[in-house]
């Protein structure tokens, strides 16, 4: 299949732009987490990443997730990175590696609610709207410290680090300054040792902008058009 190549091929450059912009920036290429945005793509794409050796999966949507879920792999490290309603978090609590995007304490409090019934910790990162999108979803720059000294105090959940989703642009460039305040929110945040947290994450980065990203500190990029194509979505 010709698609099978492709993927592979696009990892391999994804993984070389990478390298190449840690190398700049006097990082280990190991150190950044490439997580495959596969949401919409079916699973025979997935597999095809896997196979090359990818074990880092990014869906948005909790169904999927867990259909995805069941049938792939079990070695699979599963990132829900999109929004998460609250009368959906018992259905992937115990199943995902890491939750990017919680924004409220609400939110938190019933992760952690779930995380505590099923006896496991929930590795959780807090969104930052860093550009103040409107239609985004986030935190404040101005509330994220407070965010994660209150859900610190929550049992079962672990917060370690934080995540943002830059504005669509033309030129990447124009989001290194996004990028540049996530990196340094996280700094700030870790001078105040907080107990029970972690700042060791920053998700941001997707496919028109994660070199960037990495050269200003992210330790994760996700990555889903850049690796497996543009995605059509159904009516
Ligand atoms: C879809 C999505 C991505 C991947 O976007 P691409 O531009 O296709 O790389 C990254 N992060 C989040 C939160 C997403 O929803």
């Amino acid at each position: 299949m010709v698609e099978d190549v492709t993927i592979r091929k696009n990892m391999k450059a994804v993984e070389d732009i990478i390298a190449s912009e840690c190398q700049k920036a006097g990082r280990k290429p190991e150190d950044v987490t490439l997580i495959a945005v596969s949401k919409t793509k079916p699973v025979e794409m997935l597999m095809e990443a896997y196979e090359y050796g990818c074990r880092d999966f990014g869906e948005n949507k909790v169904q999927e997730l867990l259909d995805k879920y069941e049938v792939m792999p079990k070695d699979i490290r599963w990132h829900m990175i999109g929004h998460l309603q609250r009368n959906k978090v018992k259905y992937i609590v115990d199943k995902v590696y890491l939750i990017h995007s919680v924004d409220s304490l609400r939110l938190a409090e019933e992760i952690s609610k779930e995380a505590v019934k099923k006896n496991v910790c929930a590795n959780i990162l807090v969104e930052v709207n860093v550009a103040n999108e409107e239609t985004k979803f986030g935190t404040t720059c101005e509330e994220v410290k407070q965010l994660v000294q209150d859900i610190a105090k929550l049992p079962n959940i672990c917060v370690k680090g934080l995540m943002t989703i830059a504005p669509f642009v033309e030129n990447a460039e124009k989001n290194r300054p996004i990028f540049s305040k996530l990196k340094k929110i996280s700094v700030d945040i870790m001078d105040e040792n907080i107990d029970n947290i972690t700042m060791e994450n920053l998700s941001m980065g997707m496919t028109g902008d994660y070199a960037v990203a990495v050269s200003e500190g992210a330790t994760c990029v996700r990555v889903g058009t850049g690796i497996f194509g543009v995605r059509q979505y159904m009516p």
